[in-house]
């Protein structure tokens, strides 16, 4: 069975973060591939001032020609709210029998009874909540409840099961998010290390501008 891994997020801008999850993930469960999947208009966030074709053309930029790393366009092509239950449908819709793994960073699984019927999203794909290093937000009760009984260790179960299953995974960490290195940006300091060398290339004047609008400059 074909095995899928979604990785969505804002990734303004994208980072090495992400890319080390998205790659940790894709070998720790021998997945296919990972979608690598820049939200549209996020329902739950303000929108960053970025567009969303910008933080498109750098999830493009961090992926280079990296294998099993692919970068989905749907939430940015369609129009209105990504929700990611639509996502979801959509890719179940073209892949009837793959098993699809959504990846949920702590922050997404702490909200995840908020998000656009919640509680139809295990019958399209499996769970794996992916803890985030120096983060604690915790799973929502809401969801733990949902996937009582579903929880299990071994990857082999998600890749054999199209659907429904609960996983969790705790991966080295790496002190870096998009919050970090828009503060850096609006300081003026380098992101180098934190973002793709492509992607920091690439960023013009405006790019920054849009990025750092309300953002604190960095204090560590
Ligand atoms: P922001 O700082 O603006 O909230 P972010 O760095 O969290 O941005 P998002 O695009 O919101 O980036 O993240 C998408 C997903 O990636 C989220 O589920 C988040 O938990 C996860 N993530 C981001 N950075 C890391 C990291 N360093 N390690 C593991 N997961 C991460």
């Amino acid at each position: 069975m074909t095995a899928i891994g979604l990785f969505g997020g804002t990734f303004a801008p994208i980072h090495h973060g992400h890319l080390r999850l998205a790659l940790e993930v894709r070998e720790r469960l021998a997945l296919d591939r990972v979608h690598l999947i820049p939200a549209g208009t996020p329902p739950h966030r303000q929108a960053p001032g970025i567009s969303a074709q910008r933080r498109l053309d750098w999830v493009r930029l961090a992926c280079g020609n990296e294998r099993g790393l692919v970068v989905d366009d749907r939430e940015v092509r369609r129009e209105g709210r990504s929700y990611t239950f639509d996502t979801l449908s959509g890719l179940r819709a073209e892949m009837p029998d793959a098993s699809l793994v959504l990846m949920l960073g702590d922050d997404a699984a702490n909200q995840f009874h908020t998000w656009h019927r919640w509680q139809e999203i295990p019958e399209l794909a499996h769970l794996l909540f992916v803890e985030r290093p120096f983060e604690h937000a915790a799973p929502a009760q809401q969801l733990v409840a949902l996937m009582r009984g579903k929880r299990v260790t071994d990857p082999a179960a998600l890749r054999a099961r199209p659907a429904g299953l609960f996983m969790t995974a705790t991966l080295p960490p790496l002190a870096i998010s998009s919050t970090r290195v828009r503060g850096l940006l609006k300081a003026r300091r380098s992101v180098r290390g934190l973002v793709p060398q492509a992607v920091i290339d690439s960023f013009t004047d405006e790019d920054i501008d849009f990025l750092t609008h309300d953002e604190e400059p960095a204090q560590d």
